[in-house]
């Protein structure tokens, strides 16, 4: 079956809006879609109502899920640590004030950042999207100014940890803990779930992923309050979809499959991924659904 439990619309850095997601779903025969955006609920009630009006009652429509994609302090010895939020309700009084944290430590972040192209002379002025205000928007300023060839020579030059000293602008955004965004996600009525967990550590591209560290920080997060872990991910080599499946079933943990969609922002990632129905079950059957379906009668 076709399944998609991580989705970007334009509520973040996608290129389809949530209302065209949902037809797509509801067009390309999926079982069930999440939208997974960014650190904000914002393009939840769209996708909602598109489904609700196209396709609510029908026997064949696919799940619609509400979620968000948190990124969480990653931990000692690890890189990056994304946390899908699965089935939340968006208007969770807890959810909405921890999002709104998110974004006050955003920008404070953007504050720092302005501050230091101003040291270097540079007067930024880059357009934010809605609230929202990224690095990739500093990126395409940069370029479109004359200051970096492109966007990638902009992250280069001055957007990443490792920038040259002489140029480096980056600053570092608040990250919540694992604990409070896994409690948030729960007060939400959500399942916490583990995104990408190929990319948690930045040396694993060159050596491979480490399972057996994998596996024990994975042992302590179930500790926590962790449900699941996405085993099946678009960019994921074939090894890793066996082995992450292979952990998540060792540890207990529930198994997502989610492409990482962000429409033309990422050519090459296609929407949907093709599941077992056993593989799939557990989650559906814990993974509520606000239109399609019959899973909120
Ligand atoms: P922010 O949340 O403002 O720190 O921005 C994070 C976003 O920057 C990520 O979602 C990526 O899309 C983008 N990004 C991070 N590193 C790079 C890079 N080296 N090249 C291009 N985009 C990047
Ligand atoms: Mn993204
Ligand atoms: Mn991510
Ligand atoms: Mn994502």
């Amino acid at each position: 079956m076709l399944v998609d439990f991580h989705v970007h619309s334009t509520a973040s850095d996608g290129t389809m809006a949530p209302s065209a997601l949902a037809e797509r779903a509801r067009r390309g025969g999926f079982a069930a879609l999440a939208l997974t955006d960014h650190d904000n609920c914002d393009g939840i009630a769209e996708f909602v109502k598109t489904g609700q009006t196209l396709f609510d009652k029908t026997e064949d429509a696919p799940r619609l899920t509400a979620g968000v994609e948190l990124s969480i302090e990653p931990g000692t010895g690890f890189d990056k640590f994304h946390l899908l939020g699965l089935g939340v309700d968006p208007e969770n009084a807890a959810l909405k004030a921890f999002l709104r944290r998110v974004l006050e430590g955003r920008n404070a972040r953007n504050r720092r950042i302005h501050a230091n192209f101003a040291r270097l002379g540079i007067e930024v002025a880059p357009e934010p999207h809605g609230e929202v205000l990224a690095r990739p928007h500093y990126a395409k300023w940069l370029a479109a100014h004359g200051y970096a060839r492109d966007i990638k020579d902009a992250f280069d030059k001055y957007l990443l940890p490792d920038s040259p000293a002489a140029t480096r602008c980056y600053e570092e955004r608040w990250h919540p803990p694992e604990a409070e965004a896994i409690g948030v996600i729960h007060a939400a009525g959500g399942l916490a779930v583990m995104a990408h967990p190929r990319y948690w550590k930045r040396e694993w591209r060159m050596t491979g992923v480490d399972y057996a560290a994998a596996g024990r920080r994975l042992a302590e997060l179930k500790e926590m309050g962790l449900d699941g872990l996405e085993a099946l991910y678009a960019a994921n080599t074939p090894e890793e979809d066996v082995e992450f499946t292979r952990l998540a079933d060792r540890l207990g943990l529930l198994k997502s499959a989610g492409s990482d969609f962000h429409g033309t922002n990422k050519p090459e990632i296609a929407l949907g991924m093709e599941v077992g129905e056993a593989f799939i079950a557990p989650l559906l059957e814990r993974c509520v659904g606000v239109a399609g379906e019959k899973n909120h009668a």
